[in-house]
Order: C-alpha cells, then sequence, then structure tokens
C-alpha cells in the first residue's frame, strides 16, 4: 500500500517536472506579438532608473568627455551610430561597466579612475558595445526572464528591476556570446586605431589585484586566462589601423585630477563617495 502509493507521488513528481521542464524551454516572449523597440526602450528605461537610484550619476565634463570621445571613435570607425547608444556614468567602486537594454552602456567611476590609460578603458567599452551590437542583451534578457519580462515591463516592480539590474552587471552572459564579445571588441579597437593589448593588461592586472568582485567584462566563463589566449589570437587577425591616441595627456589629466579631489585612491571607497 506505501509502496504504491510512493510510486504514485514519484510519478507526479516526475510528471510535474518534465511538464516545468518543457514550459522552461518555450520561447513565449516570441509567442506574444509585442513590438520589441517598444518594450526594449522601456525596459531601458526602468532599469537606467534603478540603478541610477542606487548609484549617482556622474555628469561632470571632465568625465564624461573622455569616455564619450572613447565610444564616439569606436563607433565612428566601425560604422556604428554613436548617437544610438546611451553612455552613462555613475559613481561606484567596483571597476565594473555593462550594457542594458535600449543601448545603454553603464560606467562605473572605478574603472575610469583605475585604467592605467585610454587602451584600457576603450577594450572594456569596445567588449560592451559588442554585446549590444552582437544581440546579446536582448537574447539574454528575454531568455533569463521569459514572460516575466512583461510583468517587469508592465508593474515596473521595484524589487524585480534590482535583481535585472543586478543580473546585467554581473556575468550572465554565455561562453560563446563572451567568446563573440571578445573577437568583436579586439576588430573594433583594431579599427579604431586603439591598441587592444589594453584589455589584455586590464584583464591580467585585475586577476592578480582582484578583491573576487567579478566585473561584467572579467565575466569568469570561459576563464580569464582562456580569454587572453582568444584576445591575443584574435589581435593576430586583425589589421591595425594606425595608432593614434583618442584622449589629449591634459584631458586624461584633468580626468584624473576629478577622482583624486572627490574620490580617494583606496578601493574600498563606499557606493555613495
Ligand atoms: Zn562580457
Amino acid at each position: 500500500m506505501i509502496g504504491k502509493l510512493l510510486r504514485q507521488i514519484l510519478v507526479s513528481a516526475l510528471l510535474f517536472l518534465s511538464v516545468f521542464y518543457s514550459l522552461l524551454q518555450v520561447d513565449w516572449v516570441s509567442m506574444v506579438p509585442i513590438d520589441r523597440a517598444q518594450v526594449e526602450r522601456y525596459l531601458g528605461k526602468l532599469v537606467w532608473l534603478s540603478y541610477s537610484s542606487q548609484y549617482r550619476e556622474i555628469e561632470d565634463k571632465d568625465v564624461v568627455d573622455p569616455v564619450d570621445d572613447l565610444l564616439t571613435r569606436l563607433c565612428e570607425t566601425n560604422g556604428l551610430v554613436r548617437d544610438s547608444i546611451k553612455l552613462r556614468v555613475v559613481r561606484a567602486s567596483e571597476e565594473n561597466a555593462f550594457a542594458g537594454p535600449d543601448r545603454y552602456i553603464v560606467v562605473h567611476s572605478a574603472l575610469i579612475s583605475n585604467s592605467v590609460d585610454e587602451e584600457e578603458l576603450a577594450g572594456v567599452l569596445a567588449h560592451e558595445l559588442a554585446h549590444i551590437q552582437k544581440n546579446h542583451v536582448w537574447s539574454t534578457v528575454k531568455k533569463e526572464l521569459g514572460l516575466s519580462l512583461f510583468f517587469i515591463t508592465m508593474s515596473g516592480n521595484g524589487e524585480q528591476l534590482a535583481e535585472l539590474t543586478k543580473i546585467l552587471a554581473s556575468s550572465f552572459y554565455s561562453r560563446e556570446q563572451e567568446t563573440e564579445a571578445d573577437c568583436t571588441s579586439v576588430a573594433y579597437l583594431c579599427n579604431a586605431g586603439i591598441n587592444p593589448e589594453g584589455m589584455v593588461r586590464f584583464m591580467q592586472r585585475m586577476s592578480e589585484d582582484g578583491d573576487g568582485y567579478v566585473p561584467e567584462w572579467m565575466s569568469t566563463h570561459p576563464n580569464w586566462e582562456h580569454r587572453i589566449a582568444t584576445l591575443r589570437m584574435a589581435m593576430k587577425e586583425c589589421e591595425m589601423k594606425e595608432k593614434s591616441s583618442v584622449i589629449s595627456t591634459e584631458a586624461w589629466k584633468r580626468m584624473k585630477r576629478y577622482f583624486g579631489k572627490s574620490i580617494s585612491a583606496s578601493k574600498s571607497i563606499g557606493k555613495d563617495n
């Protein structure tokens, strides 16, 4: 009698799991007739509102302009529309940057202040730009959130949005997407006349000095040694345009001075510093 009951429970559980698994495989978003551009636009705005409520935006030209100049060089030399990218800089102590829906690129101040030169900074920007151009952001958001995407979009639920921004700022892309972003970023940098070696240097330094925090661009899958090998391989294949710097020495110094004045050099600075 007990044996029969246990069998029935086991069969029911297996049935439930198989139905649940099948439902997870369905691309619900594609089945619903939606205006993708509209949903992305709205979601991008909500994600940015949620992020900027946690991290203060920096609008000072001494900081934003040099980053903007790098992004503009990357776009113009690769046939990409610069105006469609929404660049935002926030005051945050983790050396991170990430791409959000509706072509947002959010850059943390620590990434800028701790970049040794423009090549390091440009490497990370090119990586995030590649995630946008290769449609990684939308396809992953769609896959990760499924139908709850619509509930978030319709309700603007704060907790769910905070969770989504956390996902976007961490390593949530697949191994294939990270590899594609790395190879594409090398091509972008070569076309822009910026040495892609900066990304490798930055990655090596972060892996040696890192405090365990993993920013989006340092995704652990594939691991960083593998990623450096991929970047080096891609560098061999790309034809480097004549190298020319983007940020003037004066502008670079002004940018560093800004952080020297208001942000401690210590890595232990808080989010609101
Ligand atoms: Zn990435």
